[in-house]
């Protein structure tokens, strides 16, 4: 279980997360919803402990991940706005270079076979800052579930993808949800979201304005609440 408690963060005396409230059950989807500039990615960046709080904490099994944030990375995969990959290394290299950092034995095989799941076995050997946007943000989910992870956060991760690769990704989460894995999803497909979501909260304003259990609520009445809270734009 991650609890977050009174998650506070401030840029330039503007609160981006105000006592930011929230449980992730473990081997649930959990979808993020929410106006440009409620705090969703700031949130994210904070939960995969790329950036730290001004106030507050996230538990998880009850200790803080700020406490040893290289473990709890570890067991992680992020795919944010940034794709985290070295535009002057090939797609293998960069997979290479990431399964060293995890310490992952005998990983040629598991990166020939995400290359192949995502597609680019045959651009194995180009350069990355040869790939268009599309391909770059495949090979950023190949580096995502390179070390298996238990918990696997998403910042709009279907930005740039084309139809098929969109689908690929789509099975990939709903794979790991049934390998029990932890998923946090940011989108602003609320269909998307609530197909996939266990439980579904929407944030605005740097707290949670809402939330519910989708086995609890319709698709249309969630999104009646979604558009009463988000009427007001952005912040
Ligand atoms: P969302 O992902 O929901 O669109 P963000 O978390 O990106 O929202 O942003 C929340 C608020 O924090 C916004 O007002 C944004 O301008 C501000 N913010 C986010 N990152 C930074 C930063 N690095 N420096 C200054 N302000 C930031």
């Amino acid at each position: 279980m991650i609890e977050v408690r009174e998650l506070t963060k401030v840029y330039n005396k503007q609160f981006a997360l105000r006592n930011l409230e929230l449980s992730i059950e473990p081997g649930k989807c959990l979808c993020i919803l929410g106006p440009n500039g409620a705090g969703k990615s700031t949130f994210m960046r904070i939960l995969a402990t790329l950036s730290r709080p001004n106030k507050g904490d996230i538990l998880f099994e009850g200790e803080s991940i700020f406490s040893e944030p290289a473990v709890f990375r570890k067991k992680i995969g992020l795919i944010g706005h940034a794709t985290f990959l070295y535009p002057e290394l090939t797609a293998g290299e960069n997979l290479k270079f990431y399964a060293t950092l995890y310490q992952i034995p005998d990983a040629q095989q598991r990166i020939d076979d995400l290359l192949q799941t995502v597609g680019l076995m045959h651009r194995k050997d180009d350069r990355v800052r040869t790939f268009s946007r599309g391909m770059q943000q495949r090979l950023a989910i190949a580096r995502a579930i390179l070390n298996d992870p238990e918990h696997l956060f998403l910042d709009e991760p279907y930005t740039g993808l084309d139809q098929s690769a969109s689908q690929l990704l789509t099975d990939r989460i709903i794979e790991l949800k049934s390998a029990h894995r932890t998923i946090v999803l940011i989108t602003h497909n609320l269909q998307q979201g609530y197909q996939l979501a266990d439980k579904i909260v929407i944030f605005k304003d740097g707290r949670v304005a809402d939330e519910a259990v989708t086995s609890a609520i319709s698709e249309s009445d969630f999104q009646q609440r979604y558009l009463a809270i988000t009427s007001g734009g952005v912040n």
